[in-house]
């Protein structure tokens, strides 16, 4: 079976766009359970002659009370459980926050490898924004921009490197 590769982190950090990026039209077919909704999340993508499965784990969506509290959770879940590298996605225009270090901790108990990939480094300016994230612990953050596609080379070759 192909390893597995999912994206994690709170709403908005770019996991989709990044996450469309990497399988373009490759999309996986996949059963949703009751109350839990798992389509368009899984896909296909390589990248150094090594297939791998990606998971844009903020896809789930649970219904009812505290869904968003529960979303993530069971997003972290799911990353946890099923993926052998796990990318973990911030945002450098918003910078960190608490919902940041709030998933670094569920990643951190998981044991698996972590790949730090902050989003939204759309210019030379903010690639300096990326250093406050190296407090998460998680080592070298790799800047990244989802609207450029710039950086994504980098952070594959670590992502790959880990598989
Ligand atoms: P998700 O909730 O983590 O899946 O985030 P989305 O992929 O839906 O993106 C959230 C918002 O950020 C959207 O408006 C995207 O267009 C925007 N976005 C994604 N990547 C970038 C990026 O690299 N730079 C900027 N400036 N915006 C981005
Ligand atoms: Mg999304």
């Amino acid at each position: 079976a192909r390893p597995v590769v999912a994206i994690v982190g709170r709403p908005n950090v770019g996991k989709s766009t990044i996450f469309n990026r990497l399988i373009g039209e490759r999309m996986a077919i996949v059963e949703d359970k009751p109350g839990i909704t798992r389509d368009r999340i899984y896909g296909i993508s390589d990248w150094n002659g090594k297939s791998f499965s990606v998971i844009d784990t903020g896809g789930i969506e649970i219904d009812g009370e505290d869904a968003i509290l529960k979303s993530i959770r069971a997003q972290a879940e799911l990353a946890i459980e099923e993926a052998d590298v796990i990318v973990f996605m911030c945002d450098a225009k918003s910078g960190l926050t608490n919902a940041d270090e709030e998933v670094a901790q569920m990643l951190f108990r998981s044991g698996k490898p972590i790949v730090l990939a902050i989003n939204k480094v759309d210019n030379m300016k903010r690639s300096d924004d990326i250093y406050e994230f190296y407090s998460l612990g998680f080592g070298e953050p790799f800047g990244i921009s989802g609207s450029h596609g710039t950086g994504l080379g980098d952070m594959l070759d670590a992502v790959v490197e880990r598989l």
